[in-house]
């Protein structure tokens, strides 16, 4: 018994798809525990009942436990998931709850699928367009969620809005509690694996918030990192003037671009 030793993936069972941890698609539904021990490969063996940090005691002596590799994963992905910036109702949600009306719904969800499971071997990000209501912040989110609980990567999302120009302004004035937090801030979001950009393209009015952007989108262009836009405009007509195109060229550089539109999922509900 206990022969396993480290967090090899080839340890764990294909109940789990060789992960060790199971994903709770009800989680948001019951308020349970979105991510768990794999009941078949890993808890069975466990000795330390779950208890941090994962130690037991046997002839006297102290060892760990088999779950540790695995629990300490858990809790560095629920760590990173609850500073993600995910809006609570899309919080711990899978790509198995995303259905599938249309062709274009289809098609955004086969991408979806292709990323999640080839990730981090992916050349592009996405770029997914369409009226409102057609579920394109609840399948970026979705990506999100499953390749910070796939990988244990780091991810963000954040709505472009007022708010967040906003708050961005305000690292500029002195006696805010932002002051001076912008680079930080900036940095951040240049860095992070992933980054979800919900609502691109909203801000057309000021030459300020246009050049953040820009600066946002290059930034990440640069460092090759993975980015979902979300937006309602279709890039091809409606971003020509933004940034004298500057941002379209970039975007048609880094994403694939998808439409999904269609009737208003809200509608239903
Ligand atoms: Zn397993
Ligand atoms: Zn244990």
């Amino acid at each position: 018994m206990n022969s396993t030793k480290n967090g090899k993936k080839s340890e764990y069972c294909a109940y789990c798809n060789h992960e060790g941890l199971i994903k709770n698609s009800e989680a948001y539904v019951l308020g349970e525990e979105p991510l768990s021990v794999c009941p078949k490969c890993v808890k069975p063996s466990c000795r330390c009942g779950g208890e941090e940090p994962y130690f037991y005691t046997e002839e006297g002596k102290i060892k760990q436990c088999s779950c540790r590799d695995v629990r300490l994963r858990i809790a560095k992905i629920n760590s990173i998931y609850k500073n993600s910036g995910i809006d609570k109702k899309f919080q711990w949600r899978f790509l198995n709850e995303f259905n599938v009306r249309n062709k274009n719904d289809e098609r955004a969800k086969k991408a979806a699928y292709s990323i999640i499971t080839r990730f981090p071997n992916i050349d592009r990000g996405l770029y997914l367009w369409g009226n409102p209501g057609t579920g394109k912040t609840f399948l970026s989110t979705i990506i999100l969620t499953e390749l910070i609980a796939t990988h244990c990567v780091s991810g963000k999302f954040m709505k472009i809005s007022r708010n967040f120009f906003g708050k961005l302004r305000s690292t500029f004035v002195e006696g805010s509690s932002m002051y001076g937090m912008a680079s930080q801030i900036e940095r951040e979001l240049a860095e992070v694996d992933i980054l979800v950009v919900d609502d691109f393209g909203i801000q057309r009015d000021s030459a300020w918030e246009q050049e953040t952007l820009y600066n946002l989108v290059d930034a990440r262009y640069e460092a090759e990192k993975f980015t979902i836009f979300t937006s309602n405009l279709d890039p091809g007509i409606a971003m020509k003037d933004l940034s004298e195109g500057r941002i379209l060229s970039r975007i048609k550089e880094m994403c694939y671009i998808i439409e999904i539109s269609g009737p208003d999922k809200r509608v239903e509900k």
